[in-house]
């Protein structure tokens, strides 16, 4: 009994000071001194002592503990580490951590977060979203573009090319906008709640494509011809690096090129023929510079000793003879210019490689580092803005139509889907602010990049589709006046581009971070890859116990947490917001916990085990978004009045959190070990709680409701009310419905009953004869119900309008 007392004495100690990450020698000497201090009160047993002294001798003593327990662990490491590709290697390389390896450690410094400081614009940025991108919205009908012209007006080409649109990311002194990530999102969520077919038009040049690369990796050369002319919009470029056999896994595209002599202009020269059939190619049809990336041999050694010298990226102009492009695919219904493109054998000089022949191989690196950033940038900002807008028409939208003699958006069943589009939209919007945060810092984030690209277009998607549902036949029937279905067709695009969220949600988010974002594994890996055997050794027991402490931190730190529901942890606030911050130091314990228990049960295999990687990802992600939305809150200056929204998120992250760590303990692969860790850390039942009615019940007024918390949510967007921006009809017609709801009670009132909220323009005559109201007042109700009408309303058309293709009967006619 005295034994065990004093064993689990110990191993409280081990656990506290574990908790507090103490080091390993800091903690052999407490448990001394514990053992020490103990014997003068009663006599500690001589077996304590032994025991004692054969762990902590072997475990602070570095040549016994290197080689009894390091060496042997490293030679089965080595064996049941997974075979990694060239291009794996190159992908996992690219790009920086940033606060998302704090989330990953178990620990997140809140006050690190908090200290970010706030994305702001500059005046000229402002005045370019005030002016230029103003305009080019009020320029565009998105029923124009994708269903008469199948394509943007010449007048907006030209005004995109001309005002720098194109330009945003490249730099002043090649007459580029040179604007931070946060300018460039502002913009893209402008323009994406007006029409994706101009966002994604505008965003591509200024995402992954030829502009990106030839300032990071271009020679002087290219950078002063190119760069200028992309600017000016002389030049639409493209990137083409999607084959009909390569998709997902790019870095197995067929398309090659074979260095060789060969006549350009007149002279022989050294070059390559290139062989390619790219599709998908967003610009391609109407590009004038193709950015190519192909797999470059060198059979005869012209360049060196390498035969196979790997993927490589050039700019070739569309003009060059071979280049085919101009036909067009048809991406759900939604016009942006997309095609293929071939070339057979097309003769270029080895000047045409981005970087010059010394950048001959690097295609991979190059694209994947590009990658971190613009994955950052552009989908998820189209996300956010597309959300946007459709939170402020779909609540007004509900404010205004009414069925059962009630705006529907009071009915309870409404509700539900409403409040689920206010959330999501605060969510992605500040998860958006803060990726362009970290890219303005210098960051390179892939892992972030990879986790908003994922989540922003999959909670699009569902704000899309619940925005469909709240609209009923409004939203089914496509025409001038409907801005909800084409993006609910086109929203799968997002989906799959710039890697498919399937792939990128069960591989890359987890699979990178688990390696990145790790304290100890990548110098782990490192140290196995050495030479050096005794280095290998000792950079590898340093790695090991690093990590052992580190996971005995987070079993302690996750079972204390589960047992005191993380109320002793620290919280930057004390309002409301800190058990979120708890809740959120638990779930980081766990993960880090769980991804170490994964990583040691399954070894290499973890790779292959998809899903598990997905619901670890799914963690890490949800604590972005949620510490994400926190921040956001922050800098807002913790206004209470948006409270509800932020409830809302953080809820729904912690819920979806939850749910990720549910159903990865119960398909834990080692069985029984997922039960009794579900055990350990949740002792107490499942800690947190989807949002409630009463939440939905908020959200879902803030949506229909005008105010500062309403305009915050939507701030940005593009909301005149013309007859291209139906948008901003259904927002004029909110105000307008809610000025003349007074003035129906009046007449009400005096009629001495409740009359049916319809004909309001025949309302204000009666009204105006019993003498209820007055001309201005009759003049505002005649007003709404134009607005109203144009609302609720749907379009419909002569049947020849909606042919893509005369039948000969009808041309006959027309004949
Ligand atoms: C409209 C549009 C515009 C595009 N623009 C460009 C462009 O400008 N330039 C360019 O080069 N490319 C472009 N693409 C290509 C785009 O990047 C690819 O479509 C994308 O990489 C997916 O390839 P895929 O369509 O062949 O799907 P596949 O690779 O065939 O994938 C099919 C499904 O399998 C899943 N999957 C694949 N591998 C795994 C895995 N290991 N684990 C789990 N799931 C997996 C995917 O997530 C997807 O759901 C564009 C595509 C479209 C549709």
């Amino acid at each position: 009994m005295h034994t065990l007392i004093l064993t689990l004495g110990v191993l409280v100690i081990i656990g506290s000071l574990s908790y507090l990450r103490v080091s390993l020698m800091m903690s052999t000497l407490t448990v001394f001194a514990f053992l020490f201090a103990t014997h003068f009160v009663t006599p500690v047993p001589m077996g304590l002592w032994v025991v004692f002294a054969i762990l902590a001798v072997p475990l602070n003593v570095s040549p016994v503990r290197r080689a009894l327990l390091s060496k042997p662990i490293l030679k089965v490491y080595r064996s049941i580490m997974p075979e990694m590709s060239s291009t794996e290697k190159e992908a996992l390389d690219a790009g920086t951590t940033w606060w998302e390896s704090q989330l990953f450690g178990g620990e997140p410094d809140w006050q690190t977060l908090h200290n970010y400081p706030q994305p702001r614009l500059t005046a000229e940025e402002q005045a370019f979203l005030d002016g230029p991108c103003e305009e080019v919205c009020a320029m565009v009908s998105d029923f124009e573009v994708n269903h008469e012209l199948a394509d943007l007006p010449e007048d907006v080409w030209k005004f995109i090319k001309e005002k720098g649109f194109f330009s945003m990311i490249i730099k002043k002194k090649y007459g580029g906008l040179e604007f931070s990530a946060y300018a460039q999102s502002r913009v893209l969520q402008k323009l994406s709640g007006v029409s994706a077919v101009l966002s994604s038009t505008v965003g591509v040049p200024n995402s992954l494509g030829p502009g990106e690369l030839l300032q990071h990796y271009g020679t002087a050369e290219q950078q002063n011809y190119y760069l200028p002319r992309l600017a000016k919009g002389e030049e639409v470029p493209c990137f083409a690096l999607t084959s009909p056999e390569a998709g997902s896994d790019a870095g197995a595209i067929p398309d090659f090129g074979v260095v060789c002599h060969g006549e350009w202009q007149g002279e022989q020269v050294l070059g390559m023929k290139l062989t390619w059939n790219k599709r998908y190619i967003t610009l391609a049809p109407v590009a004038t510079v193709l950015g190519l990336a192909f797999k470059l041999r060198d059979p005869d050694g012209l360049l060196g000793d390498q035969k196979e010298i790997g993927i490589t990226c050039a700019l070739i102009p569309t003009t060059t003879p071979g280049v085919v492009i101009g036909r067009r695919h048809f991406p759900l219904n939604t016009m942006f210019q997309n095609g293929p493109t071939q070339g057979n054998e097309v003769f270029v000089p080895l000047d045409y490689i981005i970087g010059g022949p010394k950048m001959a191989g690097q295609g991979w690196r190059m694209l994947v580092e590009c990658l971190s950033v613009g994955r950052g940038i552009t989908l998820p900002s189209n996300s956010a803005g597309g959300a946007k807008s459709i939170a402020a028409a779909t609540g007004a939208y509900a404010r205004i139509r009414r069925q059962f003699k009630l705006p529907i958006g009071k009915l309870e069943g409404i509700e539900e889907p409403l409040a689920r589009i206010g959330g999501n939209t605060y969510l992605m919007d500040s998860a958006s602010a803060l990726t362009t945060t970290g890219i303005d810092l210098g960051e390179k984030p892939s892992v972030i990049s990879a986790i908003v690209k994922c989540h922003l277009t999959e909670r699009l998607q569902k704000v899309l589709i619940d925005s469909m549902d709240i609209h009923g036949g409004k939203g089914v029937c496509l025409g001038p006046n409907n801005y909800v279905g084409r993006g609910y067709q086109g929203v799968p695009i997002s989906i799959t581009v710039e890697g498919a969220n399937i792939l990128t949600r069960n591989m890359i988010i987890y699979g990178q971070g688990a390696i990145r974002c790790h304290p100890y594994v990548l110098a782990e890996m490192e140290a196995a890859f050495l030479d050096n055997e005794q280095q290998a050794i000792a950079e590898f027991d340093n790695a090991l116990f690093g990590h052992i402490g580190f996971s005995l931190s987070n079993f302690s730190k996750s079972v204390w947490m589960g047992l005191s529901s993380a109320r002793f942890t620290s919280a930057p606030t004390s309002d409301v917001t800190k058990r979120y911050y708890q809740h959120l130091n638990r779930f980081s314990a766990n993960l880090a916990l769980l991804s170490d228990l994964a990583m040691a049960t399954l070894g290499g295999d973890l790779k292959r085990k998809e899903r598990i990687s997905a619901r670890l990802g799914d963690m890490l992600s949800q604590l972005y978004l949620a510490s994400a939305t926190l921040k956001r809150f922050e800098d807002d200056g913790r206004p209470e009045q948006d409270l509800p929204l932020l409830q809302w998120a953080v809820e729904d992250s912690l819920y979806k959190l939850q749910t990720a760590l549910e159903s990865l303990l119960e398909n834990f692969p080692v069985k029984g070990l997922g039960r009794t860790l579900s055990w350990l850390i949740m002792p107490w039942g499942k800690p947190v709680r989807a949002p409630s009615d009463k939440l939905d019940h908020k959200v879902a007024r803030i949506l229909q409701t005008p105010s500062e918390t309403r305009d915050r949510l939507i701030n940005g967007q593009y909301f005149k009310a013309i007859e291209s921006n139906p948008i901003g009809i259904v927002e004029q017609t909110l105000h307008q419905i809610l000025a003349v709801e007074p003035v129906y009670d009046k007449i009400c009132q005096k009629l001495g009953k409740k009359v049916p909220f319809i004909f309001l323009d025949k309302l204000a005559a009666q009204g105006l004869e019993i003498g209820a109201i007055n001309e201005e007042e009759a003049k505002q109700l005649c007003e709404a119900e134009v607005g109203r009408l144009k609302v609720i309303n749907v379009d419909d058309f002569d049947p020849i309008e909606l042919q893509a293709k005369q039948l000969p009967k009808q041309q006959h006619k027309a004949a």
